[in-house]
């Protein structure tokens, strides 16, 4: 059914200077599921991965998204439409507690960002949905350490919890268990089986096993093609997908 679909792309192509890195990709991300774009080195994720968010604009094709054009949407105004990019680092403030970081998340939110003359009643209900989120994330015990102290996989955690403080109907996570001690794989992992439970994921993803834990949908791409799509079943027995991861 046509209204199931939140995010599509069609025949979305990049060329730099005539190097086709993505090449008439059509994507289909289902409302509410967990959808992740995988493939050997040099496949065109992260080229396609910023298409979708507009930090590149494609030489060909078209994005939808709730069924509006936005293929010369700013990335601001797509973020505005609910469709948020996590794990940009410089999303989270290094000199802030965990606590201040979420709260200013929160205030972006409702555009009154920065304007701390608020009324004590404003400030208190920040702080406790503030609070709420770095609980939902597991940063209870460091609500108050500074953000720049946390371990590379509790700043994931922030960045996520940072992100839903932005309420995306829709989250699209570049690799985010890139770097990470496989504690913290796990602990990121149930994270965001949780927050998507309302929500729509798509994500780029090197880590197999976390790919096949999380994933109701797969799109592989290599060299800028959808080479196959489906369930991790299926995909990870498609003869063309073990000869292009071997192949790379
Ligand atoms: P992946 O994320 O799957 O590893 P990328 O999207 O980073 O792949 O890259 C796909 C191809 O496009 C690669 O061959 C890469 O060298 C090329 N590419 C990516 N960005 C640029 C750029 N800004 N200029 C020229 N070539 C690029």
């Amino acid at each position: 059914m046509a209204e199931d679909i939140i995010l599509s792309a069609n025949g979305l192509t990049k060329e730099f200077k005539g190097f086709v890195a993505v090449d008439g990709v059509d994507l289909k991300v289902r409302r509410g599921t967990i959808h992740a774009l995988i493939g050997p080195n040099g496949a065109g994720k992260t080229t396609c991965f910023n298409l979708l968010t507009k930090f590149l604009s494609p030489t060909r094709g078209t994005i939808v998204y709730k069924g509006q054009d936005i293929t010369s949407r700013k990335p601001a105004d797509i973020a505005r439409l609910g469709l948020i990019r996590s794990f940009q680092i410089s999303a989270v403030f290094p000199h802030m507690t965990v606590l201040e970081n979420v709260r200013i998340a929160l205030q972006r939110q409702r555009r009154d960002s920065f304007n701390f003359w608020r009324s004590q009643r404003v400030l208190d209900e920040l702080n406790g949905r503030a609070r709420e989120l770095v609980e939902a994330v597991g940063l209870s015990e460091f609500m108050d350490t500074v953000a720049g102290e946390l371990s590379y996989g509790r700043k994931r955690a922030l960045e996520i919890a940072t992100t839903l403080a932005l309420d995306p109907e829709m989250m699209l996570l570049d690799e985010p268990m890139a770097g990470m001690a496989a504690d913290d794989v796990d602990r990121i992992t149930q994270l965001i089986r949780r927050v998507s439970r309302d929500r729509t994921v798509l994500m780029v993803e090197h880590n197999l096993s976390v790919v096949s834990t999380l994933s109701d949908f797969i799109t592989v791409l290599a060299r800028g093609k959808v080479l196959a799509e489906g369930d991790y079943a299926t995909v990870s027995k498609d003869p063309r997908v073990l000869d292009a991861y071997i192949g790379a």
